[in-house]
């Protein structure tokens, strides 16, 4: 008994000491709206202005409020109910609703019939809890607007279009991703869906992803997305390459890099690693932060892209078929 009364003061005294930090204490909505279309949402929107915001899966809001962006906010938008869980398959899109959630990417026959979108079956591999997949959206997962999330980087290497409404805008995922928890919405306006553009014929496009985090489930020190074709020479074509994780605000694609690329032998990894450790410094700063410094961001890039780039160009000349 004395041993426990002591131990509870020795708690007590140290909880004392401990400054727990809390969640935004100004984060207090007072209304939860569920609308039924996407009209009611937009007037909503407009309606509440910053007093209002969506919520979809609600994994990613947290970590806004965490930094005390959402103060102002008095009513959760939740728009679950809006229908936008989908794929449709279009003869130059692939079109998904922006609630779809990242279980059900994970199990899409659209999705994996494609080669040229493995980048996201291998971005959705690297993330781990399944209850945050089984609710968290990718409409969500792009507005969130964090540099270090894996599946925009799969997107943009994709080039990924977000489809605004009500205006039916179209915008590429580096012009909306503005910059930290920044993305480029007017007032009323929300993500409806996304669109992936469907190889060309005969392209045999394919696509990749790295990430390496100090821990199993961590953020991405770096990560990287790469979609390129294999032409019948065996050389590598158009590839477009995406870095995230510990590069700057947002994710961002290395052309000078790509142009390096372009016309490599698709199997010669050892060129490609090269062409990466020459070209990638000149292109990108990395940060430094308590995670990692920026010298060992910068090795990790160089390590990964090649890595993404070789899984990309054997998924590409597999669909050659050995010939
Ligand atoms: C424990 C945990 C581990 C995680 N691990 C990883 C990981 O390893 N890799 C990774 O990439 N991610 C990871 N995540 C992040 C996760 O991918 C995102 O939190 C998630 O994708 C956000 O989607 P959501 O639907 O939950 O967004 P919400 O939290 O509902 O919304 C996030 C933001 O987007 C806005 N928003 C949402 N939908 C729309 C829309 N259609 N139009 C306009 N604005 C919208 C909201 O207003 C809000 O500002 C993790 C999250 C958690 C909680």
């Amino acid at each position: 008994m004395i041993v426990d009364s002591l131990a509870k003061s020795d708690i007590l005294q140290r909880k004392k000491r401990i400054k727990v930090p809390t969640l935004s204490l100004e984060f207090r909505p007072k209304s939860y709206l569920r609308p039924k279309t996407e009209q009611e949402l937009c007037r909503q929107l407009m309606n509440l202005g910053e007093r209002g915001r969506i919520i979809a899966g609600g994994t990613g809001i947290y970590e806004v409020v965490h930094r005390g962006l959402i103060t102002d906010v008095e009513t959760l938008i939740d728009i679950s109910g809006l229908n936008l869980s989908y794929f449709s398959l279009g003869r130059d899109f692939l079109r998904i609703g922006a609630t779809t959630t990242l279980s059900e990417l994970a199990r899409s026959s659209e999705l994996a019939a494609r080669d040229e979108f493995s980048a996201i079956s291998d971005a959705l591999n690297s993330i781990q809890p399944p209850q945050v997949k089984n609710v968290a959206t990718i409409g969500g997962a792009i507005c969130t607007a964090l540099p270090f999330l894996d599946l925009p980087v799969a997107l943009q290497c994709l080039n990924a279009e977000v489809r605004l409404a009500p205006s039916g805008v179209k915008k590429k995922i580096d012009e909306f991703m503005i910059g930290y928890f920044a993305i480029a919405l007017e007032q009323g306006e929300f993500v409806s869906e996304i669109e992936l553009p469907l190889a060309r014929d005969g392209s045999r496009r394919s696509s990749a992803f790295q990430k390496f985090a100090a821990t199993h489930d961590d953020w991405a020190l770096i990560n990287c997305g790469v979609s390129l074709s294999v032409d019948q020479k065996r050389r590598i074509a158009e590839p477009v390459i995406v870095l995230g994780g510990g590069v700057g605000e947002k994710p961002m694609r290395v052309k000078s890099t790509e142009d390096a690329l372009s016309g490599t032998e698709a199997t010669d990894v050892e060129r490609i690693k090269t062409i990466f450790s020459n070209s990638i410094p000149k292109e990108i700063k990395t940060v430094s932060d308590f995670r990692a410094s920026s010298d060992y961001r910068l090795q990790l890039a160089k390590v990964l892209a090649a890595r993404a780039t070789t899984n990309a160009c054997k998924r590409s000349m597999s669909a050659l078929g050995g010939k």
